[in-house]
């Protein structure tokens, strides 16, 4: 069957060359190959998040380290952000983790803003925090520096951060923005297969999970940090993903981060001009929109653009060689999603938005 090139906002578009890295030889987790490997791509990993804390290897999807960093970090009551499917989910998740939990919830497409956050902090309630920054759900990103810098006046909350669809795409300086966990999953912006997550937690978060008696053990941070520093991971990771890894890093690190950021700006822009040029609108609050997806809105909510059957341009654009997003959760029929985050160029959008054009022609 002919290959049908994914425009969802994830899994993404894996290149030959990650394939091919994914297929080296194996090697034992515990011998030397392996830790000079984990050992060789710990700068990389640290440079492109901006810290001097190491950075940890999960062997799980994103929720492995989201429902671990509950785990390890609240004790008292966590603040959930709550804007979209996936910090809404968080949420449920707290709760089935047994933790006392309170939803902050703004209407989907609002980003989540620092005078909200801060007033629920002042009652002294919470210990921790979960924060989506980029909602993939509803391609809202929210102002991550002005929440972190709520870090100062609540130094001891846990800010616990998802940056599963923008690590990699947009600048993010973990120490700088002084937030306890930052994390993602491979299969977005890495442009990687599913399967591995990359993490990192402040010396604050150590020591409160270092606390914690219930932890477990599969997403026990300490384990990750005392491993880490034997350039190992707790348990058998996906030792093809640390290849793969260490031949993306390679490719970020020749491109050049603020090149690299650049580029998926200058994509995502190519995807608002699209639409735009076809009387769509973007579905998310002006100024708060994501730069590695659109999620546009299809005419269906009255007065939000031009009407698009959305499951059939998807479809049009699917014989076409080219898979976009019908929409995610409740807002699944009123709205539709595209990606550029990974590799894609100028170039690689080009065919894509041929594509579309074409589509919208024919609905
Ligand atoms: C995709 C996504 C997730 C879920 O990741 P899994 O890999 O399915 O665990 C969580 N948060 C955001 C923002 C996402 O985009």
């Amino acid at each position: 069957m002919a290959h049908v090139k994914l425009h969802i906002p994830g899994p993404v578009e894996v290149s030959e060359k990650t394939f091919a890295a994914l297929c080296r030889p194996m090697i034992g987790h515990r011998g030397q190959g392996f830790k000079d490997l984990y050992a060789r791509i710990q700068p990389q990993l640290q440079t492109l998040l901006g810290t001097r804390q190491r950075v940890y290897l999960s062997t799980s999807s994103a929720w492995g380290v989201m429902e671990g960093a509950l785990r390890n970090l609240t004790r008292k009551k966590v603040l959930n952000c709550m804007c979209g499917a996936f910090s809404d989910k968080w949420f449920d998740v707290a709760q089935r983790c047994g933790k006392a939990a309170e939803a902050l919830q703004v209407p989907w497409g609002s980003p989540i803003r620092a005078e909200a956050v801060a007033a629920r902090l002042s009652t002294g309630e919470f210990d921790s925090l979960t924060l989506i920054h980029n909602e993939t759900s509803t391609g809202t990103m929210s102002p991550l520096d002005e929440i972190a810098a709520l870090k100062a006046r609540f130094p001891d909350v846990m800010f616990i951060v998802d940056a599963v669809s923008s690590m990699s795409a947009v600048p993010l300086e973990f120490d700088a923005l002084g937030v306890d966990v930052l994390l993602a999953g491979t299969q977005k912006a890495f442009a990687m297969p599913p399967g591995l997550s990359i993490f990192v937690c402040s010396a604050a978060a150590l020591e409160r999970a270092s606390q914690a008696s219930d932890r477990g053990y599969y997403f026990d941070f300490v384990e990750f940090e005392k491993n880490a520093r034997e350039h190992m991971t707790p348990s058998t990771p996906s030792i093809p993903h640390v290849y793969a890894l260490a031949s993306k890093l390679e490719e970020f690190l020749a491109e050049g981060l603020p090149a690299r950021y650049e580029r998926h700006r200058r994509t995502n822009q190519m995807l608002r001009d699209w639409g735009a040029r076809h009387g769509l609108t973007l579905f998310p609050d002006a100024g708060f929109e994501s730069l590695t997806l659109c999620c546009f809105n299809n005419g269906a909510k009255p007065g939000a653009g031009r009407t698009v059957d959305a499951a059939k341009l998807q479809k049009l654009v699917k014989d076409q060689g080219f898979l976009v997003d019908g929409g995610y959760g409740k807002i699944k029929g009123t709205t539709f999603r595209i990606s550029n985050m990974g590799d894609e160029t100028p170039e690689s959008m080009t065919p894509l938005l041929a594509a579309l054009d074409q589509a919208m022609g024919q609905l």
